[in-house]
């Protein structure tokens, strides 16, 4: 079965579980999931056999290239919410509520026959979007790498120390862009020392001094699909209890990883590198969850965290990236990305992350 084919067979199942007639597609990257569309511009309708993606004028000839065959392409007017509505065919007919305005859904009720019933059904297609076919692994997979090649020429070739945050985080992003990346998956964090106490670090224009903890989190996107990974290295030999934070965050991050399959739910698994640095008295400095999915989103499902409820399944693509942040004192984070497998994690970000000199 080709990618499209399958793609709408795993729709259509969904579909009839939750008992609708039909599903209006809107969000961008679920259509483009279900397309192959990349444009800004699309949406779709799925009823039984009737598919159609509807999209304006100028982006008529892009789809006539990339939608799949398995739609009908209509031209819609500057209405083409309105459009799509009006298409829909009697019965309960779903829409996502995640993504859908209360302006737009207006629209929708509006449009809709008097026999059609719109029903919010979350973000349906973005579930079925967790779960990764061949072609998405290769390319997250391919993104990673990329990744880790621009790692390795803009950080660790050149040195950390003397540069300052903004400097190695720029770098960074134009190695990515160099080697291929269409954007950057989310901007770089480049964070030292008591910098690295907040997660979300923005780089600043700051010097980074020997002896420090920098922490490195950043992406490539490559062909739509995102990567995400972090490193914290030291400028030189770091005292001591940077070193022990480290090794206590690396502890909790390989035991985290080595769990991760098929079965556990995402609560399970983040619990895994939690009870560690709990027990190391550091459970208050670990204040995210585990991790998260990435494919088309650099965020995205499933979630691994404390109120995680769903079980991991082969071909998620997840990170686990616990983390210890002490204010005013120091951060570190270590992040891989694995494919769930059910032979073992496939990790995607493989080089070392012991604590490095750079
Ligand atoms: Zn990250
Ligand atoms: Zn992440």
């Amino acid at each position: 079965m080709s990618v499209p084919a399958a793609r709408a067979a795993r729709l259509a199942a969904a579909l009839a579980e939750a008992d609708l007639d039909g599903l209006l597609v809107t969000g961008r990257l679920d259509v483009r999931w279900l397309t192959g569309f990349t444009g800004t511009n699309g949406a779709c309708l799925v009823a039984g056999d009737r598919r159609l993606f509807l999209t304006d004028f100028r982006y008529l000839e892009q789809a006539a290239d990339q939608v799949g065959d398995g739609f009908e392409i209509v031209r819609a007017g500057r209405d083409l919410l309105g459009e799509l509505a009006a298409a829909a065919p009697s019965g309960r007919i779903g829409f996502d509520d995640t993504e859908v305005t209360v302006r737009a859904h207006r629209r929708l009720a509006e449009k809709a026959g008097a026999t059609v019933e719109l029903v919010a059904v979350g973000p349906l297609v973005a579930g079925l979007r967790e779960v990764k076919d061949a072609s998405e692994i290769e390319r997250i997979a391919a993104a990673a790498e990329l990744a880790t090649t621009a790692f390795e020429e803009a950080v660790v070739g050149p040195g950390l120390a003397g540069r300052t945050e903004r400097a190695v985080a720029f770098d960074l992003e134009h190695a990515m862009r160099r080697a291929g990346a269409e954007d950057v998956a989310f901007p770089s964090i480049v964070a030292a020392g008591a910098h690295g106490a907040l997660p979300h670090a923005v780089p600043r224009d700051v010097e980074i001094a020997p002896g420090e903890l920098v922490t490195v989190d950043w992406g490539a996107r490559l062909d739509g699909y995102c990567s995400d990974c972090t490193r914290t290295w030291g400028t030189g030999a770091v005292p001591d209890v940077l070193a022990e934070t480290h090794a206590l965050v690396l502890r909790a991050q390989i035991a985290a990883l080595d769990a991760v399959r098929p079965g556990p739910t995402g609560r399970e698994l983040d619990a895994v590198a939690r009870d560690i640095i709990d027990a190391a008295g550091h459970g208050e400095h670990f204040g995210h969850g585990l991790g998260h999915g990435v494919g088309l989103e650099v965020h995205e499902g499933p979630r691994l965290a404390k109120v995680a409820e769903g079980a991991l399944v082969a071909g998620n693509v997840v990170t686990v990236e616990p983390g210890v942040y002490l204010p005013g004192e120091l951060g570190v984070r270590i992040e891989d990305l694995a494919v769930v497998a059910d032979d073992g994690p496939h990790v995607l970000t493989g080089f070392t992350k012991a604590l490095t000199e750079v």
